[in-house]
């Protein structure tokens, strides 16, 4: 049976003993427990056994568990946006960590003052210049980030990269780097980056969000590849 409360337990004693390597508060890491493809069931049991933040890649599969569970912690969007559901993952996330164009900025704006919510949000930066992977290129963040600051309604608030997938967790460690390289470079507040096989090694690059689905939840189920890239 898998135990929900002891993987998280387990996930979180790795993240404070990856902080404290590096002179680190396990408190400036947020852990985000990525329910995607998760049933209710065991999301409500991440959530009792103290869960600080849940994460979603489809909006769609989103809405159905917001309305059920509504917002015991608060819920991020991780997967990739397209601009006509905007008005869904603007009323649904408190998090969207997926912006990657000025459109999608505006979208989401406009229809974060509808829904009279402020959105917290994330510039997705493809940081291995990948062909398919969503993300602004590195190069032209800077120029991005000038457009959508000051967006009333959209609090920008720092980067996010899914880095280019690889076999160990150290290969993964140059493009943390750089992601919290450039971070810096734009004076921003977050660094979302490392997932179940990798989390240890972007705390100890600096991460200052965690999106952890496997290590908590357990092995998702493969999912039919029509739709893939997420929302
Ligand atoms: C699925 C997913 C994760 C979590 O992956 P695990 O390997 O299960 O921890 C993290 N980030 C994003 C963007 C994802 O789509």
């Amino acid at each position: 049976m898998l135990d929900i409360r002891a993987n998280l337990r387990a996930v979180q004693e790795r993240v404070a003993a990856a902080c404290a390597r590096a002179n680190r508060r396990s408190g400036d890491v947020l852990l985000i427990g990525v329910s995607k493809t998760v049933e209710l069931e065991r999301i409500r049991l991440a959530v009792e056994a103290g869960v600080p933040a849940l994460g979603e890649n489809r909006v769609q599969e989103a809405k159905e568990k917001v309305e059920s569970l509504g917002r015991p912690v608060p819920w991020h969007l991780i997967g990739s946006l397209q601009t006509n559901k905007a008005r869904d993952a603007a009323r649904l996330f408190d998090w969207i960590q997926s912006v990657d164009r000025v459109d999608l900025a505006h979208e989401l704006d406009r229809r974060a003052h509808q829904a009279e919510r402020a959105l917290r949000v994330l510039v997705q930066v493809n940081i291995g210049e990948e062909a398919q992977k969503g993300g602004v290129h590195p190069a032209e963040l800077k120029r991005l980030l000038d457009a959508i600051t000051g967006l009333k309604y959209l609090e920008v608030r720092g980067l996010m990269c899914i880095p280019p997938a690889a076999d160990s967790a150290e290969a993964s460690r140059p493009w943390f780097r750089r992601l919290r390289e450039l971070r810096d470079a734009v004076g921003l507040e977050h660094c979302s980056m490392g997932m179940s096989g990798d989390f240890e090694v972007a705390i100890e690059e600096g991460a200052t969000m965690v999106r952890v689905g496997t290590a908590i939840f357990g092995p998702r189920p493969p999912r039919p590849a029509v739709t893939e890239g997420g929302a």
